[in-house]
Order: C-alpha cells, then sequence, then structure tokens
C-alpha cells in the first residue's frame, strides 16, 4: 500500500523545506518537491499542507509493564496501553522494569514488548531491574544481549539511591564490560541505562569507571539527570564532556516546587552555556511511579508518568524557550536513534522506518502517527486502538 504525503513542511530533524514523502508499505521511500504517480496507482493522500513532518518521536525508557510499588502492591502501576504511547506521537519505546525485579520479569517484558510490537509501533528492552545482580532471562547479560533482537542494554539500574542494591565500582564495571562484548558480537551498541537517585555521591561510580576501565563513557545513560538541581548542573559538567545525558519529563508540580528542573527548560540552559545537545536525550519514565517520601524514608504520595509528556516538553522547549524546532526534536529523534543504535529510526530519509508524526505548524499540536506505514492517529482521531481498550 503506498500513502503520499503531499507539500509537508519536513523536519529530518533538519529542515529540508516543503516536500512531498512517499510511503511504500513501512518504508519511506521517496522525498522529493514533488512526487508525481500513475493515475491508476492506488494511494492514499494525506495533506501536509499547513503541517509539520517529523520522524516518530523515540522514547528509550518507558514502563511499559507498569512500574513502582514503592507503596507496597497496591501501587504497582498498570500495563500501559497502545494508545497511551500513540497519542504521545511516540512510535519507538524501550522497556524497562524498575524497582521490583520480583514480580516484574524479563519474560513478562519481552512479551509486553512483542505484544506492543504486534499492535504496530516498535519495541525494545533493557534486561534486568534496578537491582543487582541483574536478573537477565538467559542468566547472563552477555547471552541477553546476542540472543535476543530486542535487548539493546541493561537497565535501569540504580546508583545514587536509597532504592538502589548499593553496586561497587568492581560490580557496574563488570557489568558494562559484558554489556559492552555483548553488543560487539551482536552488532550492537549496547547501554547501561542507570538510574539516578538523589544521592550526593551522582555521577561518581560512572566517572571512576570511564577513568579507570577502558570501557567507553558511550555505554552509559544516566536517566532522571533534571531530578534536583545539583544533579543538573552536574550533567553540564559531564555533557560538556560528552557523556550523555537524559532528562525524564514525568513530573508532578510539587517535585517541581522541590528543585526539579523542567526537562523543556534544560536544552536553553545547556546552550546559554554552549554545550553541544547532541549528546541529550528525553524519556518520559512513562507508567512508572513518581513516588514521593518524606524526611524518614517513608513514601507519602504516588502517581503514575506519562508518554504524552515526553513530547509535550519538546514543544515546551520550542514555545516557551524558544529553542529552535530541530534541534528541540533531536532529542526524541535522531539523538536516540544514534545513541541506542537505532540504524532505521530517528530520521526522515529515504529508506528508514515510515514512523512519522504529523503536527499543526502553529500550535504545534499532534494531528497525525504514522508507525512502520500504518496510520495510528488520523486528524488528531485514534485509529488503531490496542487489544483491549475501547
Ligand atoms: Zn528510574
Amino acid at each position: 500500500m503506498l500513502k503520499l504525503i503531499r507539500n509537508v513542511n519536513v523536519y529530518a530533524p533538519e529542515n529540508l523545506g516543503i516536500k512531498d514523502v512517499l510511503i511504500a508499505s513501512d518504508k519511506i521511500c521517496k522525498i522529493a518537491d514533488e512526487i508525481k504517480l500513475e493515475s491508476n496507482v492506488e494511494i492514499e493522500i494525506i495533506d501536509g499542507t499547513d503541517k509539520l513532518l517529523f520522524p516518530g518521536f523515540i522514547d528509550s525508557h518507558v514502563h511499559i509493564l507498569g512500574g513502582g510499588g514503592e507503596g507496597g502492591f497496591k501501587t504497582r502501576t498498570p500495563e500501559i496501553m497502545l494508545t497511551d504511547i500513540t497519542t504521545g506521537g511516540v512510535t519507538t519505546v524501550v522497556g524497562t522494569l524498575g524497582t521490583d525485579g520480583t514480580t516484574r520479569n524479563m519474560a513478562s517484558l519481552l512479551a509486553k514488548a512483542n505484544g506492543l510490537e504486534e499492535e504496530g509501533i516498535t519495541t525494545y528492552i533493557y534486561t534486568g531491574s534496578y537491582q543487582i545482580p541483574v536478573k537477565t532471562l538467559t542468566k547472563s547479560i552477555m547471552d541477553d544481549l546476542i540472543l535476543i533482537d530486542k535487548i539493546v542494554g541493561v537497565g535501569e539500574l540504580a546508583v545514587s539511591d536509597h532504592r538502589s542494591s548499593q553496586p561497587t565500582f568492581n560490580e557496574l564495571a563488570k557489568i558494562a564490560a559484558e554489556t559492552r562484548v555483548g553488543a560487539m558480537l551482536s552488532g550492537k551498541v549496547g547501554i547501561v541505562n542507570v538510574h539516578m537517585g538523589d544521592s550526593k555521591r551522582m555521577l561518581d561510580l560512572i566517572e571512576e569507571i570511564i577513568e579507570k576501565t577502558e570501557i567507553p563513557k558511550k555505554h552509559f545513560v544516566p536517566t532522571h539527570m533534571n531530578r534536583n538541581p545539583y544533579l543538573f548542573e552536574k550533567s553540564l559538567e559531564y555533557a560538556s564532556k560528552g557523556g550523555y545525558v537524559d532528562y525524564t519529563t514525568s513530573t508532578v508540580p510539587l517535585f517541581i516546587e522541590e528543585g526539579e528542573v523542567p526537562a523543556y527548560h534544560t536544552l536553553k540552559l545547556l546552550l546559554d552555556k554552549g554545550i553541544d545537545t547532541s549528546v541529550v536525550t528525553f524519556t518520559s519514565d512513562g507508567q512508572g511511579s513518581l513516588p514521593g517520601f518524606d524526611e524518614n524514608g517513608n513514601m507519602s504520595r504516588i502517581d503514575v508518568g506519562k508518554v504524552t509528556s515526553l513530547y509535550d516538553s519538546v514543544k515546551d522547549a520550542i514555545v516557551k524557550d524558544e529553542i529552535d524546532i530541530s534541534l528541540a526534536i533531536a532529542v526524541i529523534t535522531s539523538n536516540p536513534a544514534r545513541i541506542y543504535g537505532l540504524k532505521t529510526k530517528g530520521n526522515i530519509e529515504q529508506g528508514k522506518d515510515a514512523d512519522l508524526v504529523l503536527v499543526d505548524k502553529t500550535s504545534y499540536e499532534i494531528d497525525t502517527v504514522i508507525a512502520k506505514g500504518q496510520i495510528m492517529i488520523k486528524d488528531k482521531e485514534i485509529k488503531i486502538k490496542g487489544t483491549f481498550e475501547r
């Protein structure tokens, strides 16, 4: 089946100007000023007038199976549904377990990722949870990476947090080493997605590994780097040396009052310091819990993260901070695709997957979402629902 998006302003994420974009099955097969087809060819035309075309968004930290549980069993957050993802323009997710690696496990995470893939989007997963030893699918990090296509790394592994297993230098270095070699042998990049807590130790362990071992920094993606002012300051220093930094978009007003740096505003703060934002990704932490703790370490409140916060934050960066559109959308398109080695994702280019988002050119609101050539949302209306969505 062919689809032609006509007369649309393409951000690939670099701005290509007004183009026609032809989709054949699940791939982008041509981008040109004007594409003419024989009149007898069956084709679906999508009018892109007054719209911007972005690559489908990549959210590389989503609790697709649910997360949480920090306040007992009733606080385990529910599984994500397809449209929780697609209504946010997201067409690729990397699923992660989280605090609880006991009542949730890798077999269920893989099954959920397979289910979402059957429903139309692209999914990957991390092996493990907050804890060490890492609870893998095959009993080995290296085997998981080599044998399971969907596994792109380890995570989210918690450090500098009261919920972490308190890994030592040797333990974390071994995990990174296994990730590196497993990824090399399977043609992947191999990412250790590190959950950062509020401890003042911050990136100490990661920096020590980069300094004392041969493991390159490209394997580490520390996340939640905007969760407090000192960790955000640290992220500026780490990013200026070429380290990857991930900022979390799901939040609640109380967290911002307590000093969390709103994800949307991080780009302006980085650019003001002259830091190259190609090392930055945004992720939603979607469907994870957003627990608050009192001074005694007891959970005092809990909310659920939303995947839709991902693009909302990028939109805020464009609208409120006047960040360049290409630069802003790169943190949820081309940057994660490059950092995670997702070769067919993240750019509007001939031969790449037809994952595309059309937005209104003035409000930047999502209008149409296409995942692997299939229209998931059209004219702001959901066209494809998840199996159990009504
Ligand atoms: Zn986390």
